[in-house]
C-alpha cells in the first residue's frame, strides 16, 4: 500500500492478528533523492532500535517522521534489507510469494514516482538484535493482535508499506496476518 501523506498527518500501522512484519518506507515528496534512512537514524539516535519520542530523519538528517506511539515491546528492525527475488536466491530459498522490493516498485510506479533504489526499510514488528560478538540475530515477532505504531509526518511524504511474506528466519511467528494502515489528516 502506498499513500501520499500531508505534513502533520498521523499514520497508524496496525498488526491486526500479530504474526506480521511490515516493511515501511518514506520518501520526501519535494526531492527525488531524499528518503527515510535507517543508517542515518542509527547515527542520529545512537541506537539500533528507535522508540516513541524519536524524530526519525532522512538521508540528509532532516526530520521526516515523529514516532509518537508504540504498543509493542519495542522491537522494530533497522538492519535488514527488503526481501527481493535476489535475496531469496541468495539464501537458496525457493519462495515465490510477492516480495517487498517488487511491492515497493509497483507502489512507486502507480504513484508516478521515479525512484531508482530500494532503501533498506524500517521493518515494523520485526525482532532483531545484536549479540555481544556483533552477530545479528532474528527472533519471531512478539507483536500481539492489535499492536500498532503511530507516526506523524514532519514534511510531505509518500509512504509505502509491504506486509512481508518472507519465511526466512521465522520472523512472522506463524502465518502472516496482513496489516492495516490508517491515515488521519
Ligand atoms: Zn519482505
Amino acid at each position: 500500500m502506498g499513500i501520499s501523506v500531508p505534513e502533520r498527518s498521523k499514520v497508524r500501522v496496525v498488526n491486526p492478528q500479530g504474526h506480521q512484519v511490515v516493511d515501511l518506507w518514506a520518501f520526501v515528496k519535494s526531492s527525488s533523492t531524499e528518503y527515510l534512512s535507517m543508517a542515518h537514524n542509527r547515527t542520529a539516535h545512537y541506537t539500533t532500535r528507535f522508540q516513541a519520542g524519536d524524530v526519525l530523519v532522512s538521508n540528509r538528517f532532516m526530520p521526516v517522521l515523529r514516532f509518537v506511539k508504540d504498543t509493542t515491546d519495542g522491537f522494530h528492525d533497522s538492519f535488514h534489507a527488503a526481501c527481493s527475488a535476489q535475496s531469496y536466491a541468495f539464501f537458496g530459498d525457493s519462495q515465490q510469494s510477492p516480495n517487498c522490493e517488487d511491492n515497493l516498485r509497483i507502489m512507486l510506479e502507480d504513484a508516478g514516482i521515479d525512484f531508482l533504489i530500494t532503501p533498506p526499510p524500517w521493518n515494523l514488528f520485526e525482532k532483531s538484535f545484536v549479540n555481544k560478538d556483533g552477530s545479528l540475530c532474528d527472533g519471531a515477532t512478539s507483536a500481539r493482535a492489535g499492536d500498532f505504531v503511530e507516526l506523524i509526518a514532519e514534511c510531505e511524504l509518500f509512504m509505502a508499506f509491504s506486509a512481508c511474506r518472507s519465511t526466512i528466519g521465522n520472523i512472522q511467528n506463524g502465518e502472516p496476518g496482513g496489516a492495516e494502515v490508517w491515515l488521519e489528516e
